[in-house]
């Protein structure tokens, strides 16, 4: 098995997209199998040397950082087999990689985290969900099997639908030594909205395959995975809309939106696939227009917001669903003749790559000024979000602090990136960054909708559940991992972990 030790080889391993500072580690290694992964963690277990998981490192949150230990790097597990709409995929194998195998096949997979270089585990671990999560959902959704590797070494296959919690949250986890993890869900209820990443998935009689979906790399190591694909959608129709005025634009995001949740529950006869239905909705505010500017120069000078949408079509209804959205735009007062439209696949990408460039400028606005990333990744209740967004602007407004509102309107999920360059202003954004967790969590929202806690949030993890239910989600860690070796760091205080290893 590779191993790497030297400084200058292992290096990109101790960072992540959050620009966390002072990553280490003695050494990466790259297992190819799960036999090498057991043996990886069964060792660190016995030694009681911590592991951290990487796979691409495009977590936001510092999840893959490593502070001491060895990294366990997925990317040699990267086998990907696709047969009879069925797709089976190691932990390593590169989203758009088996984004492009699906697509071949006439398939479609809808997961799709705006940043299409993560590893396939490293969506699973975190249930990463991205402008599609409007329509589809999350990761979760479309993970039908996990192959997982405790801190014992013990190898878990895990169906779904096979595996339950019982009524009371107790849980047993049979092993093939004949052993079994017995453990205890914790018992809080999680936030009424449409994303959530934030701590271990807990419902009552949940299906135990969800326990593993966004663990984050604390409770076992994920090897490989059955996927659910879907028949690709015949076309896709995609907008950039552009918008001079900001109650316009919301109440054009009302509209698609309450179409489109309308137009999947009516179980009418009249054809579904000719009615409004959006699979994603997403923001950008004035300032990300500002920013986008830099790289397009088409932006209009005089436009203060932008709604990009995608909806599915056929040959059939792609004219007449043209149709719908012109009107849409044009009641809603949008620039229609300076907004984009794309129905092939280039100009799609195009539109894409668009949406993609705001994350990347604001990942390269972190690492200009060496600040680490302040940037939101909360959900609230439908009813809440407009009264939030309001409340972030009114924060910020009039004040110096550069920043930018984007993302998934259509699921109440917008991030809001403050962009402090000195340490004062980032003292400052971190101020009201706590703000915003406190009025999430006030009005019942989740403090992060897709990026997961990491390092860097998880100090606001107990102002969603409190502490005793913080404890009670280490307890259940310590089942799986009692010498604590795994994901250290992440999610977990170091207060909260019971064991505390080397
Ligand atoms: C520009 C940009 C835009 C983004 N947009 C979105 C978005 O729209 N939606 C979204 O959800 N995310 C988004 N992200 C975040 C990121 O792409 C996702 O979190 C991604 O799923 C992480 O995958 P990765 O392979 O890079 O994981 P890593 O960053 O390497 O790891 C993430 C976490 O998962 C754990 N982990 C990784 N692999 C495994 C495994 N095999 N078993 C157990 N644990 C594991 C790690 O220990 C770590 O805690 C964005 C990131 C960037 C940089």
């Amino acid at each position: 098995m590779l191993t790497k030790t030297q400084p200058d080889e292992i290096q990109d391993y101790l960072a992540d997209a959050s620009y966390v500072k002072g990553g280490h580690a003695s050494r990466v290694v790259f297992p190819e199998s799960a036999a090498d992964v057991s043996e990886i963690l069964a060792k660190a277990t016995s030694d009681r040397t911590h592991v951290t998981v990487s796979g691409a490192g495009t977590g936001t949150v510092g999840g893959r950082v490593p502070f001491g230990g060895v990294v366990l790097a997925t990317n040699k597990l990267n086998q990907l087999r696709i047969e009879n709409a069925k797709c089976e995929a190691q932990a390593g194998v590169r989203l758009s990689d088996l984004q492009s195998a699906v697509n071949a096949q006439a398939l479609f997979y809808p997961p799709d985290p705006t940043e299409r270089s993560c590893f396939l585990g490293g969506t699973i671990a975190t249930n990463a969900s991205g402008a599609r999560t409007f329509k589809y959902g999350a990761t979760r959704n479309y993970v039908q099997a996990l192959k997982v590797v405790l801190p014992s070494g013990d190898l878990v296959d895990l169906r779904r639908g096979e595996l339950f919690a019982e009524s009371d949250g107790k849980i047993s986890i049979p092993l093939s030594s004949g052993r079994a993890i017995d453990a205890q869900l914790p018992t809080y209820s999680m936030p009424r909205v449409r994303k959530h990443a934030s701590g271990y998935f807990v419902a009552p009689g949940m299906d135990l395959i969800d326990l593993f979906i966004g663990s984050e790399g604390t409770l076992g190591v994920i090897v490989e995975a059955e996927l659910k694909l879907l028949p690709k959608p015949a076309g896709v129709l995609s907008g950039v809309v552009f918008f001079d005025n900001e109650e316009n634009l919301l109440a054009f995001v009302r509209e698609a939106r309450q179409r489109s949740l309308a137009s999947r529950s009516d179980k009418s006869t009249v054809a579904k696939g000719a009615r409004l239905d959006a699979r994603a909705i997403e923001y950008f505010d004035s300032e990300s227009l500002g920013f986008l500017r830099q790289k397009y120069d088409t932006v209009p000078a005089r436009a203060t917001g932008a709604i990009f949408f995608e909806q599915e079509t056929t040959p059939a209804t792609e004219d007449s669903l043209m149709g719908e959205w012109l009107v849409l735009v044009e009641t809603h007062h949008a620039l229609a003749d300076e907004s984009w439209f794309a129905t092939n696949e280039a100009d799609q990408a195009k539109l894409r790559e668009f949406r993609h460039a705001l994350p990347v400028l604001m990942n390269e606005w972190f690492a200009r000024y060496g600040q680490r990333k302040v940037s939101t990744d909360m959900a609230v209740p439908d009813e809440e979000f407009a009264g939030m967004l309001r409340f972030y602007q009114d924060s910020l407004r009039g004040g110096d602090l550069r920043h930018t509102i984007f993302g998934h309107i259509g699921d109440n999920h917008v991030h809001v990136n403050i962009l402090p360059r000195n340490d004062d202003e980032a003292a400052r954004a971190w101020e009201i960054y706590h703000r915003f967790i406190r009025r999430a969590v006030d009005v019942g929202g989740t403090i992060s909708a897709e990026h997961g806690i990491g390092k860097l949030k998880r100090d606001y993890l107990v102002e969603l559940y409190g502490d005793q239910h913080l404890r009670e989600m280490a307890a259940l860690k310590h089942s799986f991992d009692p010498a604590g070796i795994l994901g250290r760091g992440n999610m977990f205080a170091e207060e909260y972990l019971s064991v505390v290893s080397r």
